[in-house]
């Protein structure tokens, strides 16, 4: 589903969490238009995995107020709000997390079959999708056959196939080697742009964060808009 509205794709406010004494952001501030690429910069550790998770609804927050394409997520009920994911959100990890018992079109086309989207443009959209990132001979490859840069297409696919107006990205590139980095940051960056979806990519690469139109930085429990 398209974010029709035109509202900020990502719309926090005042956002504060901490695991027992450790706060890891207090009144923090983010926005992500729609089709903005933004990145977040800040040290191991700082808490922003967790602040990824806690803008999906995954995570908890301590206080504070978060919209996702104009919809609070306080006020959903849990089915809501993972409807809200699977139409609005798509994920990037740095470790893939594709299923390993799924063939590579398999794990692409798998949030399709959930929204039972038909059998024939499950397929067109997955088979344009592996075109177009250049692994269509993969399709019936399982994850543990292919490369770390094939294992990244597929899931940059998985991420995108259901046109979510949101891209949640962490640490992407991470876990490649920086041809197949840089070929992954292209098709993401691409992808995002077809589909007019905002992105927030986590990211220790200069290289990546150069992508980005707008960077924040989470260092010491502050985020801040970066430059
Ligand atoms: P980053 O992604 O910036 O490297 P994380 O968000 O993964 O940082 O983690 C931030 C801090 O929060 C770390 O010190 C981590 O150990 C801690 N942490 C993460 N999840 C939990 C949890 N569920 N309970 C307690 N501490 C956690
Ligand atoms: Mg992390």
């Amino acid at each position: 589903m398209l974010n029709s509205s035109q509202a900020p794709v990502i719309d926090a406010k005042g956002l504060t969490k901490s695991f027992g004494e450790r706060i890891l952001f207090a009144d923090a501030e983010l926005r992500v238009e729609p089709g903005q690429l933004v990145a977040l910069l800040g040290p191991s550790g700082a808490g922003k995995s967790t602040l990824l998770n806690c803008l999906e609804g995954l995570e908890t927050i301590d206080s504070g107020t978060i919209e996702i394409a104009g919809q609070s997520i306080a006020a959903l009920t849990e089915p809501e709000l993972a409807k809200l994911r699977s139409n609005q959100i798509g994920t990037v990890f740095q470790f893939f997390h594709l299923l390993p018992t799924l063939t590579a079109f398999e794990n692409i086309e798998l949030s399709l079959l959930l929204k039972q989207v038909t059998p024939h443009e499950r397929y067109e959209r997955v088979d344009g999708l592996m075109k177009q990132l250049g692994i269509s001979h993969r399709q019936e490859a399982f994850p543990s056959e292919l490369s770390g840069g094939e294992m990244q297409r597929v899931a940059i696919a998985r991420a995108i196939v259901h046109k979510p107006s949101v891209i949640f990205a962490d640490e992407p590139t991470g876990n490649l080697d920086s041809k197949s980095g840089l070929e992954a940051l292209e098709i993401l960056t691409q992808l995002c742009s077809n589909i007019g979806a905002g992105m927030l990519m986590v990211t220790h690469s200069e290289t990546a964060a150069s992508y980005c139109s707008r960077k924040y930085s989470l260092v010491d429990g502050s985020l801040e808009p970066a430059s």
